[in-house]
Order: C-alpha cells, then sequence, then structure tokens
C-alpha cells in the first residue's frame, strides 16, 4: 500500500497522507458531516486534490451539509401536513445540489478543474417513487466525458430524473446508492465512502468505545449488519455492490487512513462471532388469544402485506386450549396502520386483544463462523440472562441470532454481548 504525501501548489505539505492504494478509476462518496463545514469542504478538495496529483481518476459523490436533510425535512414538516412527493423531493435534492457547487468551488481553489452534476445530468433515470425513488438505468455519459476531459466530475448523492421527468430522491442513506452505482456504470475500480468513522466496527463505536474497526468484512455479514441497525453503508448501497460486483471501501474523512474493504469472500481465520448490531427502529404488535386453526396468520399476513406493511420476526406461542398469541414486528413508522390494519380482523379472527408496543429493540450477533460452529445462540441467550435482560422474541438466519429485548436495555445487551464474545480483544 503505497503512502505519500502531495505537495500542494504552493508547496507546502499539508493534510494527512494519502494512503489508498493508486488505482486507475475511483469513485469517492463524502457523507454530510465529512462536508460539514466550509473548513471540511477545503479539507476534502485538499484531499482529492492530492489523489488527482498522485494519477488518480476520481469522480464524487456528496451528500447534503451536516444536518441539512433533517432541516429541509423539519421545515417541511413545519410548513405542511400534505407533503406532497413531487415537492418534497425537489426540497430534499436542493441539500445535495448546494453541497456539489460549494465542493466544486472548494476544487477549483485547490487548482482542480472540476463541475457538478445534479443526478438528472449525471445520467440517474428513476422510477415515478417520490421520497424513496428506485435506479432504473444510469447513463454516465457527461461524466464519461468529464473524466475524458481532465475534470473532476462531482455529483449529487441520492437524487435522479424519473421517467416522467420529474426530480426524485433516493431515500435516506441514497447518496452511498448513488457512489456505488456511478462505480458500476464507469467500471470503476473502487467505490469508496467516506465517513466520520474510519470503518465498518465490530459494533456501534458509540455504544461501545472499545469497539474494533474490522479490515475486512464479507458482503454477507455487511448486508445482516446493515439489515439489523448498522447505519453504514447503507444497506441498498451493499445490496447493490454485492450483485454488481462493486469494490467497495468504507473509510474515513477525518484521519484518511486505510478502513474496512468489503469482499466476496469470508476471510481465513474468521472468528466465529464477527459483530453486535442493535435496531430501534421497530415496534411489536401482539395479537392475543386467536383461534389455533388453519388460515389465522395467512389473514393477518395477507391484510398487513396489502398494506404495504414490512413485517419482520413473527413469533407464534404454543397453543393452550386451542388458543394462541400471534407477535410480530414492524418499522415504527408503520404501526399505526399495523394495528388498524389487525384491529379491522380482531372479530373476523375472534381475537381477544390487539396491543403494540414502540418500546422493543433488536439486538443481533453476527458472523459468517456460526455457519460451522454451534453454540453461538447458547451463549448470547446466557450472556443476556446473566445481565438480567429478558428475552422477548428470537429470529435466527444461518449467520444471525437476534433477541429482541426492551428498548431501554438495547445498549447494556450490546456492550455484555461484545464483552462475550470478546470482539474488543487484540487479534
Ligand atoms: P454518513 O453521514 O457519512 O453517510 P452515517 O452518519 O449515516 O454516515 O453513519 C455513520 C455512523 O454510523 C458513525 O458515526 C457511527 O457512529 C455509526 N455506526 C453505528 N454502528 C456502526 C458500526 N458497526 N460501524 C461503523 N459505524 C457505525
Ligand atoms: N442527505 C441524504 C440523507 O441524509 C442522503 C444521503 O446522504 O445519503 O439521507
Ligand atoms: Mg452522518
Amino acid at each position: 500500500m503505497c503512502q505519500r504525501l502531495v505537495r500542494t501548489p504552493l508547496g507546502r505539505a499539508r493534510g494527512a497522507p494519502v494512503t489508498s492504494p493508486a488505482v486507475a478509476l475511483l469513485v469517492q462518496k463524502f457523507g454530510g458531516t465529512s462536508v460539514g463545514d466550509p473548513e471540511r469542504i477545503r479539507t476534502v478538495a485538499d484531499y482529492v486534490s492530492r489523489c488527482v496529483r498522485r494519477g488518480d481518476r476520481v469522480v464524487l459523490v456528496v451528500s447534503a451539509m451536516g444536518k441539512e436533510t433533517e432541516e429541509l425535512l423539519r421545515l417541511a414538516g413545519d410548513v405542511s401536513t400534505t407533503r406532497p412527493g413531487r415537492e418534497m423531493d425537489m426540497l430534499i435534492t436542493a441539500g445535495e445540489r448546494k453541497a456539489i457547487a460549494l465542493v466544486c468551488m472548494a476544487l477549483a481553489d485547490a487548482g482542480l478543474d472540476a463541475e457538478s452534476y445534479t443526478g438528472s445530468q449525471a445520467g440517474f433515470i428513476t422510477d415515478t417513487r417520490h421520497t424513496d425513488a428506485k435506479i432504473l438505468e444510469v447513463r454516465p455519459d457527461r461524466i464519461r466525458a468529464a473524466l475524458e476531459a481532465g475534470r473532476v466530475p462531482v455529483v449529487a448523492g441520492a437524487q435522479g430524473v424519473s421517467t416522467e421527468n420529474d426530480v426524485t430522491f433516493l431515500g435516506r442513506g441514497g447518496s452511498d446508492t448513488t457512489a456505488v452505482a456511478l462505480a458500476k456504470a464507469l467500471g470503476a475500480d473502487a467505490c469508496e465512502l467516506y465517513t466520520d468513522v474510519s470503518g465498518v466496527f465490530t459494533t456501534d463505536p458509540r455504544v461501545v468505545p472499545e469497539a474494533k474497526k474490522m479490515a475486512k468484512v464479507s458482503f454477507d455479514e455487511l448486508l445482516e449488519m446493515t439489515s439489523t441497525g448498522c447505519p453504514k453503508p447503507a444497506m441498498r448501497s451493499v445490496e447493490y455492490a454485492h450483485r454488481h460486483g462493486v469494490t467497495l471501501h468504507i473509510r474515513s474523512a477525518f484521519t484518511w487512513e486505510p478502513g474496512t474493504w468489503v469482499t466476496e469472500e469470508e476471510p481465513m481465520e474468521h472468528a466465529v462471532v464477527s459483530a453486535i448490531t442493535h435496531d430501534v427502529s421497530e415496534a411489536k404488535v401482539t395479537v392475543a388469544g386467536v383461534p389455533d386453526h388453519p388460515g389465522v396468520a395467512a389473514r393477518i399476513f395477507r391484510a398487513l402485506a396489502d398494506e404495504g406493511v414490512v413485517v419482520d420476526t413473527i413469533v407464534q406461542n404454543t397453543s393452550e386450549a386451542g388458543v394462541t398469541d400471534i407477535s410480530f414486528t414492524v418499522p415504527h413508522a408503520d404501526l399505526a396502520v399495523a394495528l388498524a390494519t389487525v384491529d379491522c380482523l380482531q372479530e373476523e379472527l375472534g381475537a381477544v386483544r390487539v396491543s403494540g408496543d414502540p418500546d422493543i429493540a433488536r439486538v443481533s450477533v453476527i458472523g459468517s463462523g456460526m455457519r460451522t460452529n454451534p453454540g453461538v445462540a447458547a451463549t448470547m441467550f446466557e450472556t443476556l440472562a446473566e445481565a438480567g435482560i429478558n428475552i422477548d422474541m428470537i429470529s435466527t438466519s444461518v449467520i444471525r441470532t437476534s433477541c429482541v429485548v426492551r428498548q431501554d436495555q438495547a445498549e447494556r445487551a450490546v456492550q455484555v454481548l461484545h464483552a462475550a464474545f470478546e470482539l474488543g480483544a487484540p487479534y
């Protein structure tokens, strides 16, 4: 891995060493915190200029500055209760549009010829689902032309143009997907996701300060992590990268040190457990006292699916005297719809009670070594029991065991599990 300090036009070595391997074409995505203020934008521009002078060709993808997306969402809420999707997308995408122009100005000051592109200009064609549009196609002709002309294209993240010619937003965290899709469309050597931590950690470093950066993580593990609460990278971008064979490198825009590489294969000498995640974004619904006969579950979950509610963990108790309870989890945002839907069925099903519980959390233990090592679930349950944490629901995949616990015990659960599986220990 090369490591060198490149001199700026002023002749003085600035900033941290550029430590990524010299490759021909890189897509570099900078998250909100990484371009959060003018100083950060200038620091990013300085780093990019050193990458370019080293010989790399780079395309940037930029998020809205700092908490700008939240601020725009708040403004919309203050002004309107209807918040039409088309106008929401016009509003939210303005955050990224502002950021790309500012980044280009800083790049110009660093001596680079840079050009900003909205999602539409960069060739992102999406479906018409406002606020959560899906990419249908990327036609990066202008980006290619800019690269060939020796310019640095700077693309607004998380946006595109719909098949009906309207501006669309790809949803929260969509800039990661923009970067991955662009890397695929351009045939880039790597997609680098720069953020405010130095990579993917064994657990959320805000909850466990001893959490360790993972030098490598497999796609399978990262997909499990991002679907159970790890916010970085956005899950859709990991799926896209996996499906299209894009090389992903998650790394720091603060220390610039090498971060986490996402690999197709399982790392050799793999620990049984690689990471612990937690997710507080779900709520629980319980349908108590339903007759235990064929068709009850089918009726409930068909009705929920028809309302577009995505159901996660489902638990049905053993029936007593022909009566059982069914519990399941749904995203918080869908709790009201889920409760209303099941309430409507209560009489038809003969259920005694329908209730909702928003104060739950899912804690998950993830590791591809679980495929061949029995006992991980047992250790997880013992560890939680010793900490006096009650398990409400359990679900598993081949490389994951998840427990639903009380929300106020989630962080403690993560801490004891991280310690029990020795994830903070030196390699
Ligand atoms: P960005 O704004 O750069 O796109 P996010 O703010 O969405 O990035 O996500 C980065 C944050 O994710 C980090 O600040 C970190 O605290 C948090 N995080 C939670 N779990 C993990 C984990 N396992 N590994 C790395 N970061 C994590
Ligand atoms: N700015 C948007 C968000 O905060 C998109 C992104 O950064 O990925 O969700
Ligand atoms: Mg962030």
